[in-house]
């Protein structure tokens, strides 16, 4: 028997939940104060899920950016998706990426399928590579400009 430093009622071990770095190795609250206590302190401060759930994702989305980063080339490359072809087009996605495995994540989290995803030409530069990539869009590939508004390559509002 143990008796519970905060109801200062004598109950059974069983009753006390298990505390390594107590001497007994038990709490000296009993179960049901430590319950209590939970609670309370949950009613006090409601945000406090909330608050590491944002942490948490924080946390992860920090992780992953820092993965991605470190992937990233020294040059640029001009892809394709070929199983990638969303209406109303009908050739496949091209885009432009100097860093694929950020690129194709973020495909894939759009919906899109990247599967057999190409390399179709690599630049020292940004530029030329978005010069490439507005080339395959204003021979009807898809890509950017199937949002709505003007394409930033071509300026165009829609391809044909
Ligand atoms: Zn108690």
């Amino acid at each position: 028997m143990k008796t519970c430093n905060k109801c200062g009622v004598e109950k059974p071990y069983t009753e006390f939940f298990k505390d390594k770095s107590r001497s007994d190795g038990f709490q000296t609250k009993c179960k049901q104060c430590d319950k209590i206590s939970i609670k309370a302190y949950f009613e006090k401060n409601p945000d406090y899920n909330k608050q590491r759930g944002q942490n948490n994702k924080k946390y992860f989305q920090e992780k992953a950016k820092q993965r991605h980063q470190s992937k990233k080339l020294s040059y640029w490359i001009v892809y394709m998706l070929p199983n990638c072809i969303p209406s109303p087009y009908t050739k496949p996605y091209v885009g432009k990426t100097n860093n694929p495995s950020y690129r194709m994540t973020h495909h894939k989290y759009k919906g899109r399928d990247t599967t057999g995803w190409i390399e179709l030409h690599r630049f020292d530069t940004d530029a030329e590579a978005l010069a490439k990539e507005a080339e395959y869009h204003a021979l009807g590939y898809a890509g950017k400009c199937e949002k709505i508004g003007p394409c930033r390559n071509t300026g165009r509002s829609k391809h044909k």
